[in-house]
């Protein structure tokens, strides 16, 4: 059987008749846009979540610029961000005129170094944007302490970490994504909970920001043709909710079967020392999103899996100051070699629901015999 990166028709398959039935349903109602699957799918995302609010919007990236819209920030603020992440983070903060300042990550967890943040703070800093990379939290608690101890915003980017969990100093538990001001997520079909075309949610605790997030993503406004601030449209769509209404009952098995291959994956890969396995971090569950390697042979290790029929991906090949787009447009206060380094040793390794004993011990074998070991 080919291996794929992904596997969707085979996950759409397990569970056909059961879309089918409500993806007929939203056909009969005629409801497309705002139908009662957008209700329904919201408070059930709630209800997993223990979130308050969650509201819904058109797509991961709306998430993220309706969360910074409602904060009320004025063009040069400065807003903090890791230097290794998806673009869609720096360009929505670039687009709205905001100006992203990039931190180094830790080699570890690929996610942001809490301990860098502070040196980076000026006055105009008003928000800190932590990416939750490949499926496992930033450092949250630490955020939070710098975050309220500047007066500045917490916006999550939770779009590669939905249903990862993350525990406070206290023993508190919170799922990724409601720590902060505002979490984001995207359920772009190849992310942990995907849906079939393009589909985002915002969650917050606060009710306030939570009528401001709503108004921003129905053109700014509350009652129908009153437009009190200027806002977008960014709606999901009722078939979209249909379809994840019945994928989030399925969400804690897919997490499920994600971490059991990585299990297997560490397993087969011990003591391959050429290469770097991900790690878990102590406060933090992983949902394996992706799961990423490093090599120093990186390039050369693609091609000889690509060769053996076995796909791979680089997330993310060229760090964003180095972005013809964003060059000019982030600040660097402090050097970040260690996401000019992930740039050249991550792989990512097929990672899905659907992988098999035997594709995953191919894939190892191949690994083993790019670098001779028996
Ligand atoms: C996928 C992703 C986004 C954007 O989501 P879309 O739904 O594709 O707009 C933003 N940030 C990260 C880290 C992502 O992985």
């Amino acid at each position: 059987m080919e291996i794929q990166m992904l596997d969707l028709k085979g996950q759409y398959i397990k569970i056909k008749e059961e879309l089918d039935r409500e993806i007929d349903s939203v056909l009969n109602e005629a409801q497309f846009i705002g139908g009662r699957q957008v209700y329904e799918f919201a408070s059930a995302l709630a209800d997993y979540l223990s979130s308050s609010h969650v509201i819904p919007c058109a797509n991961g990236t709306d998430a993220l610029q309706i969360a910074l819209m409602s904060l009320n920030l004025e063009r040069g603020d400065e807003v903090i961000l890791p230097a290794f992440t998806y673009a869609a983070t720096a360009e929505v903060v670039a687009l709205l005129g905001l100006t992203p300042v990039l931190v180094d990550v830790c080699e570890e967890s690929f996610n942001i170094d809490t301990s860098q943040i502070p040196a980076v703070i000026s006055e105009k800093t008003k928000a800190i944007m932590p990416v939750h990379l490949f499926g496992q939290s930033a450092e949250m608690s630490q955020i939070i302490e710098i975050a309220s101890r500047y007066h500045l915003k917490v916006i999550e980017d939770n779009a590669q970490a939905l249903g990862a969990k993350y525990q406070m100093p206290s023993g508190e538990e919170f799922s990724c994504g409601t720590i902060g001001d505002i979490g984001c997520t995207s359920f772009f079909p190849s992310k942990n909970l995907g849906c079939y075309g393009d589909g985002g949610a915002m969650f917050t605790q606060d009710d306030k920001l939570a009528e401001r997030l709503r108004m921003i993503a129905n053109h700014g406004q509350k009652v129908k043709y009153t437009h009190t601030v200027v806002g977008c449209n960014s709606r999901l769509d009722t078939i979209q909710a249909a379809i994840l209404k019945i994928k989030l009952n399925y969400l804690d098995s897919y997490i499920t079967a994600r971490r059991e291959a990585a299990t297997l994956y560490n397993d087969l890969l011990y003591g391959v020392s050429e290469i770097v396995l991900p790690k878990e971090m102590a406060e933090s569950t992983h949902v394996y999103h992706q799961y990423t390697i490093l090599s120093k042979r990186r390039d050369e290790l693609k091609e000889h899996l690509q060769k053996e029929g076995i796909p791979t991906m680089i997330y993310y090949p060229i760090p964003l100051q180095n972005q013809p787009a964003f060059k000019e447009r982030v600040v660097i206060r402090c050097e970040t070699p260690v996401a000019l380094k992930l740039s050249q040793e991550v792989l990512s390794l097929p990672m899905h629901t659907e992988l098999t004993y035997n594709q995953q011990m191919r894939i190892a074998d191949s690994i083993k015999k790019f670098y001779k070991h028996k």
